[in-house]
């Protein structure tokens, strides 16, 4: 969602004519759009301060510095006392206010904006998107009400809040017509949207998804992140009878221990989370699907761990995103009993990524052979080869011919790695 954010700041500030510096020595802003979601990702927003101030500038100026995102929202304050160099701080709900603390910053006034103001972000950035790539990102829903214990996400998105379903239209065929052919649905928790139709009827995801893939020109659909506790029957149908909604679903769970599942409040148990899988694979029997998981929440033990561990090996991720557990402050599980040492959970760590890697090559190698469509993305490192996505959300790396960015071709695979493949193109469509 950064990468969307970010992307809007952009045609936001362009709007306000600036343009775009090549590199931050030659800018007189400089925008850090930041996350907070672990400890890590938060502390690299003051060492990038860090290396902004010590860089050498070639027009000897100091850029007005402005953090965004969340580390902004959460510690607003913070980064003023830690980085007196920063000009502007701005939540990610009050970025829409940027031309104006800009102009404050420019006149020498500091600016801290953390508000969530009622006046809808979206409606105040321009109508029209710039040059998008092939498979491009739309927020339909943002913030979280689900309170899981280790996360910051309903403190610094604020509440769940869907946009209506004529602006995401709207800016859907924008998207088209900027080049998209693939459009990826975000939301913090995508699948509980709940937009408003033309007559204030109510439109879940399911319907979004059926409204999108008749749109001219878009071939096709995916969306992220889901909570496997909004996985209706209408979603698990599109997935049945949408044939632009990519085979393709990234449901995480967490852990594989029900115990600390009821500890994070994530409203759902393994029994539960695998029932759901099996729901989707009675109508859509080849998706791939993709989880995260978090490996030492407070109280984890051994038996809790192994639990997480032969999940992953049950359910035959393609893929999967894990991290350590990272107190974050103001979260009930930072105060919890029993924290688990560092040391167990880099082991821990190293154990489950192992276990998702094997599955992920075991995936893509059960691949090789079959004949697959692959919209193509972007320039590969050998010349003239380009990379695209399979349907399944795979790396495939192919000799291009004379395919082009944009194209989706038909490919034979020939060869897997965990993380891509290689394939030889057989046809082609170009881009309408
Ligand atoms: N709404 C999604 C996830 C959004 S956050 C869901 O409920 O599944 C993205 C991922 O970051 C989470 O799935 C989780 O695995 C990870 N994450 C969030 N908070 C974390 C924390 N405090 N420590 C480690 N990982 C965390
Ligand atoms: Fe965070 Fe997702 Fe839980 Fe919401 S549902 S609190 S975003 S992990």
């Amino acid at each position: 969602m950064n990468v969307y954010d970010s992307e809007r700041i952009g045609e936001l500030l362009e709007a306000s004519d600036m343009v775009a510096a090549k590199t931050s020595e030659d800018a007189d802003v400089v925008i850090l759009n930041t996350c907070h979601i672990r400890e890590k990702a938060a502390e690299k927003v003051y060492s990038d301060i860090g290396r902004l101030k010590a860089s050498k500038r070639k027009s000897g100026v100091k850029p007005v510095i402005v953090v965004a995102g969340c580390v902004a929202q959460a510690e607003g304050a913070e980064i003023a006392r830690r980085a007196p160099t920063v000009d502007v701080v701005v939540g990610p709900q009050a970025y829409h206010r940027l031309p104006a603390l800009l102009a404050a910053a420019q006149g020498g006034k500091a600016a801290v904006d953390t508000d969530m103001p009622l006046d809808p972000k979206f409606d105040a950035l321009p109508a029209r998107r710039r040059a998008v790539p092939p498979s491009a990102f739309l927020t339909v829903q943002e913030g979280c009400d689900k309170f899981c214990t280790f996360c910051v996400v309903p403190y610094t998105r604020g509440a769940e809040v869907s946009r209506p379903v004529a602006d995401l239209i709207a800016e859907a065929r924008s998207l088209v017509a900027s080049g998209a052919r693939e459009i990826v649905l975000l939301g913090q928790n995508v699948n509980a949207f709940h937009g408003t139709g033309g007559t204030g009827n109510a439109i879940t995801l399911a319907g979004l998804i059926r409204e999108l893939a008749a749109l001219p020109g878009l071939a096709r659909l995916r969306y992220m992140t889901s909570h496997p506790r909004d996985m209706d029957d209408a979603l698990i149908a599109a997935h049945a009878e949408v044939p632009e909604l990519m085979p393709y679903l990234h449901l995480p769970v967490q852990s594989g221990s029900t115990r600390i599942l009821k500890a994070m409040n994530r409203a759902h148990t393994v029994d539960s989370y695998l029932a759901t899988l099996d729901r989707l694979r009675a109508v859509r029997p080849d998706i791939a699907l993709s989880g995260d998981f978090i490996v030492g929440f407070p109280g984890e033990t051994d038996q809790d761990f192994a639990d997480t561990v032969a999940l992953v090996k049950r359910v035959g991720y393609a893929q999967a995103y894990s991290f350590k557990y990272s107190p974050r402050a103001g979260t009930p599980a930072a105060t919890m009993e029993n924290q688990v040492p560092e040391a167990v959970m880099e082991a821990r760590l190293a154990e489950l990524q192992e276990a998702i890697s094997a599955g992920a090559l075991a995936f893509n190698r059960a691949s090789v052979g079959k004949q697959v469509d692959v919209l193509l993305e972007r320039k590969g490192r050998r010349p003239g080869q380009l990379i695209g996505k399979s349907p399944w959300l795979q790396s495939v790396h192919v000799a291009a011919g004379d395919a082009v960015i944009g194209d989706i071709v038909r490919v034979e695979l020939r060869d897997a790695q965990p993380n891509s493949l290689e394939g030889v193109v057989l046809a082609h469509a170009r881009a309408a």
